[in-house]
């Protein structure tokens, strides 16, 4: 495969560089565990429950509807209903509080990723681009050690930037940062539409980390695609 010569990489941060579902899913079943008005519910099931309001709720967080706290707050509180389980709003907020302290818990270095963006880093500046609020962004960074490889400032967060992947905003806010033409990047992601067609309108080639394999949705045909992050260093020069 011809390689281009890239600059920069840019990196998703959720699913591209380490297993946020994986992560995501085992805090929410936490939940169900922990809480002994929820003892008698399946896991599976409150969980599938809560990714559903987690989905309905999420664009009213980056449309700025809602805060992260009212968001977080909110879709729990749409599950226990679900399930008609009552609760106090005092008790809504500790299981919050739980729940995000556990979700961070399950996030822990990956030894392999830490070696391969070590190999990285000689030939590239990298960044990270990442939907969501900085206080997350960077206790997550931090706990995969991944502050090692990327510097504060080549760590771009929808909640800093103003505005969140796809807009073209977040990556004006990219190219400004990093001063470097967009043809130069390569953005890597697993999100077909927010990575991949939110780069690909910046001007910058990417690299769809498709994880489950599938047909690109809509017409943009990423310029590269692979299953799994690690195969990037088949796709692009490493010195
Ligand atoms: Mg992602």
């Amino acid at each position: 495969m011809e390689q281009k010569p890239y600059d920069v990489l840019l990196f998703d941060l959720d699913d591209t560089l380490f297993n946020h579902s994986h992560c995501f899913k085992k805090a929410v079943k936490e939940i169900v565990i922990d809480h002994k008005n929820l003892k008698h519910l399946d896991g599976e099931e409150f969980f599938t429950s809560f990714l559903k309001n987690n989905n309905k709720l999420w664009n009213e967080f980056q449309t700025k509807e809602l805060s992260f706290q009212e968001f977080s707050l909110k879709r729990l509180m749409m599950t226990f209903n679900q399930f008609f389980v009552s609760i106090s709003h005092e008790e809504i907020r500790r299981i919050n509080e739980n729940y995000h302290e556990n979700y961070l818990r399950n996030i822990v270095p990956d030894p392999e990723m830490n070696k391969f963006l070590k190999q990285l880093e000689d030939t590239y500046q990298m960044g990270i681009v990442t939907n969501g609020t900085s206080y997350n962004a960077y206790k997550k960074v931090r706990r995969l050690g991944l502050d090692k490889y990327f510097k504060k400032g080549h760590i771009i967060i929808s909640e800093e930037a103003g505005h969140s992947k796809p807009h073209p905003q977040i990556f004006n806010y990219v190219l400004e940062r990093f001063k470097i033409n967009p043809e130069k990047m390569l953005f890597i992601g697993d999100n077909y539409y927010t990575d991949i067609c939110g780069a690909h309108s910046a001007g910058m080639d990417t690299l769809w980390v498709n994880h489950f394999d599938v047909d690109p949705p809509l017409e943009y045909v990423p310029t590269y695609y692979v299953k799994n992050i690690f195969d990037v260093r088949k796709v692009i020069r490493i010195i």
